[in-house]
């Protein structure tokens, strides 16, 4: 039986909830999937209790807006999930840290197929890339976003955008594009595109409207992926295997 979202009905809160009433609601919630969801899953649960065998690395924004496992439709134990602020993904050698190590755990242990970087629109990181001077009380915002100075630099070098939506838009898409080349600089990530073992796709969610657009590298451009053909971003393997 197919995994089913049994999530309480989705409510922007108003800004009016206090911190008990916030805790409150997280707490039923988990009250809820364990008494009235996870027994109709038990099968599925036992399953996932030993082993995990996703069939993607999904890389996204940790913004509480961006939900993969809703977005995608998938089932626990099917995306192995990385979030952080905007989408980032820092080039190999940069930094041992969180991306970097589940970007080899996934590929390397778990032999995942496909890795998603998606990015999603009215990002904050993207704002503040536009507006770095929004950062100075965040040092560490700002440092992490340094990985994303390339795509601001293309876009204001290269984009007649003629309004801030359009820019942020752009640059939305620029930074999805740069965190695909630095996730090949991985060598994990190299060797397994060169032989055609790893696919990479660059997504970006509109929360708005739901639609997803994904990068088209032969095209240099982002496509609807509920179009006639899924757009790749993967380039040609040099190596393929049999
Ligand atoms: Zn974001």
């Amino acid at each position: 039986m197919p995994y089913k979202h049994q999530v309480i009905p989705l409510k922007a809160h108003e800004g009016s909830e206090t911190a008990e009433q916030a805790l409150k609601r997280i707490v039923d919630g988990f009250k809820h999937f364990r008494n009235e969801v996870f027994p109709q899953q038990e099968e599925l649960f036992k399953k996932l209790a030993t082993a995990q065998n996703p069939r993607a690395m999904f890389i996204t924004c940790a913004d509480s807006r961006v939900v993969p496992e809703l977005i995608t439709q998938s089932s626990p134990g099917d995306l192995f999930v990385n979030r952080n602020v905007g989408n980032v993904v820092p080039p190999y050698g940069q930094m041992m840290g969180g991306v970097s190590t589940a970007i080899e755990y996934a590929v390397m242990a778990l032999d995942v197929q496909h890795i998603v970087i998606c990015g999603h629109s009215d990002c904050g990181a993207m704002k503040a890339v536009l507006n770095p001077q929004s950062l100075e009380t965040m040092p560490t915002v700002k440092a992490w976003l340094r990985h994303a100075e390339v795509a601001r630099t293309v876009v204001a070098e290269n984009c007649t955008c003629s309004t801030d939506q359009e820019t942020l838009e752009v640059l939305t898409e620029e930074n999805v594009v740069a965190q695909l080349d630095h996730l090949r600089t991985h060598p994990s990530v190299a060797s397994r595109l060169a032989s055609g073992q790893l696919f990479i796709h660059g997504w970006v969610y509109d929360i708005e409207t739901s639609q997803i657009k994904a990068y088209d590298a032969e095209l240099g451009s982002f496509l609807p992926l509920d179009g006639e053909k899924v757009p790749m971003a993967t380039p040609r393997a040099r190596y393929p295997q049999g």
